[in-house]
């Protein structure tokens, strides 16, 4: 695409330019290696292995065959989830986060983290005061900061002192331009190709294209160009740590399925992004930038709860058909489903009473990757009994005890509860907190789990490790009273929320995520949990020997 070449080499100018114009002293530090992290988020390594076989990402492929980089298979425990995998990572504690949402019993509150405050608070409570692997560094696109000084949140980094503010200013204002620019060109372009299509294909290219292309144009083009031109800025100024998570290839699998197309070809530009990154780095070699790739979680695909239960979701199903009385409370009011909203919304934008573009944007991205709408999913409580559905996961929790409950109080009051639900064929797994460690229903069996008995895992390779993740979610005191799985279901596996590609659960896809590290370093192995990652990275603050 010559339109992409020219942008490119304009770039590599102005690259070139704010190189020529740092004049200051060399950045504090000198001589010490510098961290770069570059996550794809939901990313597991299966796809990944088959994406670097297919030529999809090869700049990477390069990398790992002919650049000595390394790839590293890496366990993530459960849940399977960005905010329990970074609170690991960035500070070496196991986290008491046991989903996206769900509820803390001692407060009496839920923890959402898409709604302002709450990762602020899980982190400042969960960290004891440990320090974090980006101190004095940056962190883009992440749900807590790891100590960074400068986040795309709060645009910290726009008036971060340092040795040479004119110059700073001057980069900040050169890269914010420059991503107006080339993600308007790249828009444009978008926006051509889509009424190309369009008008080749009017009803598929209306009914399932423009969602796509919503996110397309806002996660893979503005976000990932903001991204890596304020990356691109940190690497010249030579910032000790930066962690920059790529959002699209997550919410595009969420939205259509982790080996979908769509999914697969964001890794595409991903890679690109990758690449111009690298470039900068050997830019810059006085700084001696370490640039690890990884991945927090996979995604497995899944059916929707709803279409197995008449249209209902799982809080409903719940109530209605499990702890059967009048009076159900929803604590907030029942949302369309998605597919019943993208009529709404088409209805809407036909009659002229659109809200918006980047209204409906977020509307439809918000199924896929809610946090960054902050907005708050559906609850529902009723007599001291409180669900909540987190994706593959869903909670139950009896509220009115403040402590955790094992499945002897639990079956005092509600015997054969947690069979039931294990039977329904939306439900794979309910977990439940037993006098010796934690308790399986599958199918309406009991399994007490144990590493000498994985129960319905043992046909897994990886069963020990499952079997230990398990004991640790149930270990978390916000995890619910059941944590009920949608994987494994009888369909396969199902998520209590709308979406096509799931994360939290336990499948081995969803599990099994990597790690790829420059030539020369050496990782923990094996890799079966996330804290393993933070003494290797927090090395990186120490002064150089
Ligand atoms: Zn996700």
């Amino acid at each position: 695409m010559p339109l992409d070449d020219l942008v490119l080499g304009v770039q590599r100018l102005v690259d070139r330019l704010i190189r020529r114009l740092r004049l200051g002293p060399a950045p504090a530090g000198a001589g010490r290696r510098r961290l770069l992290i570059v996550q794809i988020d939901g990313l597991s390594r299966d796809v990944l292995e088959r994406a670097l076989a297919q030529g999809r990402m090869p700049f990477l492929r390069r990398l790992l065959e002919r650049g000595g980089w390394r790839l590293s298979p890496m366990f993530v425990g459960l849940p399977s989830s960005t905010p329990a995998f970074q609170m690991a990572a960035m500070y070496g504690v196991r986290p008491d986060i046991p989903g996206f949402h769900y509820h803390d019993k001692r407060r009496r509150e839920d923890v959402y983290f898409p709604r302002a405050g709450d990762a602020a608070r899980v982190e400042a409570e969960q960290t004891a005061g440990r320090r974090g692997i980006l101190e004095g560094g940056a962190s883009y696109g992440c749900v807590f900061t790891g100590g960074a000084v400068a986040n795309l949140f709060t645009f910290a980094m726009l008036k971060r002192p340092s040795g040479s503010g004119l110059l700073v200013a001057l980069s900040a204002l050169t890269v914010l331009a420059w991503v107006v620019v080339k993600s308007t060109v790249l828009t444009v372009m978008e926006l051509v190709r889509a009424v190309a299509r369009l008008l080749a294909d009017p009803v598929t290219e209306w009914r399932h294209g423009w969602k796509w292309l919503a996110i397309k144009l806002g996660l893979s083009v503005w976000v990932r160009q903001l991204f890596t031109l304020v990356v691109s800025r940190d690497l010249y100024a030579g910032v000790p740590a930066i962690y920059v998570n790529y959002l699209d290839y997550d919410v595009l699998s969420h939205a259509y399925g982790p080996r979908h197309v769509r999914a697969l070809r964001s890794l595409r530009r991903l890679d690109s992004s990758l690449q111009q990154l690298w470039r900068v780095c050997r830019r810059v070699p006085e700084h001696g930038y370490d640039l690890y790739v990884l991945s927090d979680h996979g995604q497995a695909h899944c059916t929707q709860f709803a279409s197995l239960a008449g249209g209902r979701r799982i809080e409903r199903v719940v109530f209605e058909d499990f702890l059967p009385a009048s009076g159900t409370r929803a604590v907030s009011p029942e949302r369309p489903a998605g597919r019943q909203r993208l009529a709404s919304g088409i209805k809407a934008f036909r009659t002229g009473r659109s809200p918006g573009y980047f209204q409906r944007f977020f509307n439809y991205i918000e199924d896929g990757f809610p946090w960054v709408l902050g907005e708050l999913k559906e609850a529902r409580e009723r007599d001291n009994v409180r669900v909540i559905a987190a994706g593959p996961n869903a909670f139950v929790y009896f509220v009115d005890d403040a402590a955790p409950l094992p499945i002897e109080r639990i079956e005092t009051r509600w015997p054969g509860l947690a069979e039931a639900l294990s039977r329904h064929p939306g439900v794979g797994y309910v977990f439940v907190r037993g006098a010796d460690g934690p308790v399986c229903f599958a199918r309406g069996k009991r399994y007490h789990l144990s590493a000498a008995d994985p129960g319905p895992f043992t046909e897994r390779p990886d069963a020990a490790l499952v079997v230990s993740a398990v004991g640790d979610l149930m270990a978390m005191p916000s995890a619910g009273d059941f944590v009920i799985y949608g994987t494994d279901a009888g369909p396969g596996h199902v998520s209590y929320v709308a979406e096509t590609g799931a994360h939290a659960g336990p499948s081995p896809e969803e599990l099994h995520a990597f790690v790829v590290a420059p030539p020369g370093v050496r990782l923990p192995e094996p890799l079966n949990h996330p804290t393993q990652l933070y003494p290797h990275f927090a090395r990186y603050r120490e002064p150089a020997a």
